[in-house]
């Protein structure tokens, strides 16, 4: 596919992702890359940096993660937003390898060159949301529709950033991909 997207700092938070032409509804801009390890692998840490609600974990399935900290490309750098423009589609391998699985980020909508491209990370976390995890995710997307946070409602099941628990205790979190 051609090269629709370029990197640069972001308003909303660090880097970002941006349209450098038009992308149609539908349309697949990227592939989200990187090494596949396993949760337990994940959880372990020296996956990145904490502290500023950035990670480059984004759960693929129930047996592994994807670690764009390793083989990434720019799409780890695409924020959260409460009103995405973009929406992570996984795409199942038809084998029994579910390393193979892969997710793509798609246009839910047209966007405009110049664009910030954006998808809801949907982080649950199984522990309360206190004001510390708040903080941590706090969401700056600037959406009419922005809760404030990048942590869904509990219910909420279908997420897909990795977050990584275990790490958040020695120091704090990342920007997550999501996971619960
Ligand atoms: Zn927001």
């Amino acid at each position: 596919m051609p090269r629709k997207i370029a990197a640069r700092r972001s308003a909303i938070h660090g880097n970002g992702v941006f349209a450098v032409a038009p992308i149609a509804k539908g349309e697949r801009v990227i592939e989200y890359k990187g090494r596949r390890r396993s949760h337990e692998e994940a959880d372990a840490g020296d996956t990145g940096d904490a502290d500023s609600g950035h990670t480059f974990l984004f759960t693929l399935n129930d047996e592994y993660v994807i670690d764009a900290n390793y083989e990434g490309n720019t799409a780890r750098w695409i924020n959260h937003s409460c009103s995405p423009s973009c929406e992570a589609v996984l795409e199942e391998d038809d084998g029994d390898d579910r390393r193979l699985d892969k997710v793509f980020i798609e246009a839910i909508r047209e966007i405009a060159p110049g664009e910030e491209l954006s998808y809801n990370y949907g982080i649950t976390l199984e522990e309360k949301h206190t004001k510390e995890l708040k903080k941590i995710w706090e969401c700056r997307c600037g959406s009419p529709d922005c809760t404030g946070t990048m942590l869904q409602p509990k219910k909420d099941k279908k997420s897909k950033k990795k977050d990584k628990k275990k790490d958040k205790k020695k120091k704090k979190d990342k920007k997550g991909k999501k996971k619960d």
